[in-house]
């Protein structure tokens, strides 16, 4: 199951500098917003229960550019803070024990913007009439205070209220919705561990309908106007999901929630249980439907099995992207084969100077990351053969539900599914930049 904690002394990512802090490991965020669409005023109150993994003579968080009014912490009678651009450092009166549990409650405010990054602004972001939260990677402390650290996953109880004519779209079950005093509120349970930057909020004038993909209770969010074209477009997502049950294992999650907003994106992104596309992905006629395997297949990678480490984002997005494929060969389409050889010959037309299996920051959402993932992937099934293959995927989901992993870990699970070594063809896909040729 979970391999939970960051560890004792890690503080974030290699790959992020600044975000995420060293000293415990959140186990629960329950947030509650106030929020007004026509000023893009939040008000909110984070309680964050966490366990310090060493004694903590002060607790720090992310959060960005939102004043924090009040910190409380319970069984301490003093409690200072301060804030610096992106952090907010918590002093209590006494060091925290090691492996000791801790609630913090944080009240802010402010009118959130988009967080800054080397991959253009992340995190909140005001739409033409409402809201998204796009967080990857560091978008989180635009909207909440938290571990912003890929590997601190933690549960979601999010309460949001706002003008009655919007719809607030959250991760995971809505298990309350009311108006009151003309302001709906809505309150999400997210129960299964999730990291920061797959948490999102989504507010919009949006019809909610109720769908069963499958075997998985669904929810299709969208502008009124775009209902006909988003209802054609997500109807294949039913045999996505049987056919990615069937490959990947069990659907991780309670639901999958669906947001098209009326905003044109330039790209679509997963979070937790929930995937947000653009009005230009529901064209009516399919356009988007390789996205939307993509998408729902991070359920499985990148979601539930999470990354211990940015470095190996090719674990996220070289399986979705083969997940593409999969799709394309379940669905009648070309197969993965013929998908394979094409993408190869287009990835040797590149430079061959990138390593995949730690491809830097720069470079981690390099389309040749996705690719390569994707084609290690291939090489790897037409080593071990459709049984051994599929089924180390199955495994793989199974072993690490909810929890982290890496590199290092796919390649001991894998090596248990061949009869002869693999470490040559993990080395030369991954961490090496000329480009294998396919076996
Ligand atoms: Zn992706």
């Amino acid at each position: 199951m979970a391999k939970k904690l960051p560890g004792a002394h890690r503080a974030g990512d290699s790959y992020m500098p600044g975000s995420g802090n060293e000293g415990y490991g959140v186990d629960s965020y329950e947030l509650s917003l106030r929020y007004r669409v026509a000023t893009n005023r939040l008000a909110g109150t984070a309680v964050i229960t966490a366990t310090a993994t060493e004694n903590l003579a002060k607790i720090t968080l992310d959060l960005s550019r939102l004043q924090v009014s009040k910190v409380k912490l319970v069984g301490f009678r003093n409690v200072r803070f301060s804030q610096t651009a992106n952090k907010l450092i918590v002093t209590p009166s006494e060091p925290i024990a090691a492996g000791t549990s801790f609630e913090l409650t944080v009240e802010y405010a402010g009118a959130p913007v988009p967080r800054p990054s080397r991959w253009g602004p992340v995190g909140w972001e005001e739409l033409e009439d409402g809201v998204l939260v796009a967080a990857q990677p560091t978008g989180a402390p635009s909207w909440f205070p938290c571990n912003d650290d890929v590997a601190d996953k933690a549960t979601y109880s999010i309460q949001v209220s706002a003008e009655q004519a919007y719809a607030v779209v959250c991760n995971g079950l809505l298990v309350d919705h009311r108006v009151v005093a003309g302001r709906g509120q809505w309150h999400y349970v997210q129960d299964e561990p999730t990291a920061t930057y797959l948490a999102t909020l989504q507010i919009g004038r949006y019809e909610r309908t109720p769908v069963m993909f499958a075997d998985v209770p669904g929810v299709l969010a969208y502008p009124v106007a775009l209902k006909a074209r988003v209802l054609a477009d997500f109807a294949p997502l039913s045999a996505m999901m049987t056919l990615f049950e069937k490959h990947f294992g069990p659907y991780p999650f309670g639901s999958y929630t669906i947001v098209v907003t009326a905003d044109d994106l330039e790209i679509p992104l997963e979070s937790q249980a929930l995937a947000t596309f653009g009005a230009n992905h529901a064209d009516g006629r399919g356009g988007a439907e390789r996205l939307i395997a993509h998408e729902l297949a991070h359920q499985w990678f990148g979601n539930s099995v999470g990354l211990a480490t940015w470095s190996d984002i090719w674990l996220n997005e070289g399986f979705a992207c083969y997940a593409e494929w999969l799709w394309s060969e379940g669905n009648g389409g070309a197969s993965a084969d013929t998908l394979a050889r094409r993408f190869h010959r287009g990835l040797r037309a590149q430079p061959e100077d990138i390593i995949i299996g730690d491809p830097g920051p720069a470079l981690m959402f390099d389309d040749r990351v996705y690719k390569r993932g994707a084609l290690t992937l291939h090489a790897l099934r037409l080593t071990l053969g459709d049984q051994g293959f599929f089924e180390l995927l199955r495994t793989w989901t199974a072993h690490n539900r909810f929890g982290t992993a890496t590199t290092a870990d796919f390649r001991a699970l894998a090596a248990t599914f061949s009869l002869k070594p693999l470490d040559s063809l993990f080395g030369s896909w991954l961490f090496a930049g000329a480009v294998p040729s396919l076996p």
